[in-house]
Order: C-alpha cells, then structure tokens, then sequence
C-alpha cells in the first residue's frame, strides 16, 4: 500500500510510478507545475525587460531580488531605499541601492536565520516506514504531519524520502 503524495490517502498502485490515489490528484500536481512555471516565466520576461537598466520599477526590483512589494515599500518609507522618480506615481529604484542595502543585510550580525535548503539525498532521509517505525506512529499520522508541517517528500522506486533533520524536529518536539 503507498499514499498518495497530493491527499495522504493509502492507495493500491498500479504500476511502480504511481504517487496518485486518483486522477483528482494527478491533476492538481500537475496544475502546480504549470502555475509554477507559469510564474516563472513571468519572472524572466520582467528580468529580461528590465535587462541593462539603472533604475527600476518596484516589480522589476521585487522580481529580480526576490522580495515582497511590501517589504520594499517599507525600506522606501524608512529611508532605507530612495525612490528616484518622487513626485510621479511611477517609483524607481536605483539598483546600486538596492545591492547596497543587500548587502548590509548580509552582515552576520544583521542576518536573520536563512531558510534551510532540504537534502532529500536518501542518505539525508527516512522512508516512511522507518519514521513510522521510529516514532511508534501510524503512516498516515507521518503524512498528515508531513503536509501539516509542508515537509517535501520524495519518491524513488517504491519509497518515499523524507528529510531526517525535519522529521527528528517535528516528533521531537511532539514528543
Ligand atoms: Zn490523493
């Protein structure tokens, strides 16, 4: 029996590459990927346009940094960051401030705790059955705690990996 890496559902799987209980499912990994792509393509275009530019409009600046439209008016409000056009409805940015101020962040004493980059090398990683094992908890107590806490998985053959980092914190703690 494996479950179904969209619902958490045990399923009976049809054939070794099966990780959908249902067409349902299927469906909605595959809506992810394209809406992934879709968003990155979007992103490139806007990279591509703003190509060779000094300054640049806060879509411009928040799709190539990878900051939240938020976050930048704050800086702007703060005076952290200069808004080059004032007076006009249009904002731009000059990139040499905005590098400026990246760069600042990056001092270690500034640095807010990076997000942690998963290892899903199955060196790194649980099946579920160990966890399941491990803990002394049904599979679907590990899948629904892996959906809970948007743990990734990953499948080879009929295993499922999951990062053992991860998977030590959440039963740890709940332990
Ligand atoms: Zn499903």
């Amino acid at each position: 029996m494996r479950h179904c890496i969209v619902c958490g559902k045990p399923f009976l799987a049809k054939n070794v590459d099966s990780v959908h209980c249902s067409k349902k499912c299927s469906n909605e990994t595959y809506r992810n990927k394209k809406r992934a792509e879709k968003r990155e393509m979007e992103r490139q275009a806007i990279l591509a346009e703003s190509e060779g530019n000094a300054l640049l409009t806060v879509v411009q600046v928040c799709s190539r940094y990878q900051i939240s439209r938020p976050t930048l008016y704050r800086w702007i409000r703060q005076g952290k960051i200069k808004d080059h056009n004032p007076g006009d409805r249009m904002t731009l940015i000059d990139i040499a401030d905005i590098e400026g101020l990246l760069d600042i962040r990056k001092n270690p004493l500034e640095e807010t705790p990076k997000k942690r980059l998963y290892s899903l090398e199955p060196e790194d990683c649980y099946t579920i059955g160990e966890v399941s094992k491990k803990y002394r908890i049904s599979e679907s107590t590990v899948y629904s705690n892996l959906r809970r806490h948007s743990i990734p998985m990953r499948q080879i053959g009929r295993f499922v990996y999951v990062p053992k980092f991860d998977i030590d914190k959440i039963f740890k703690s709940e332990k």
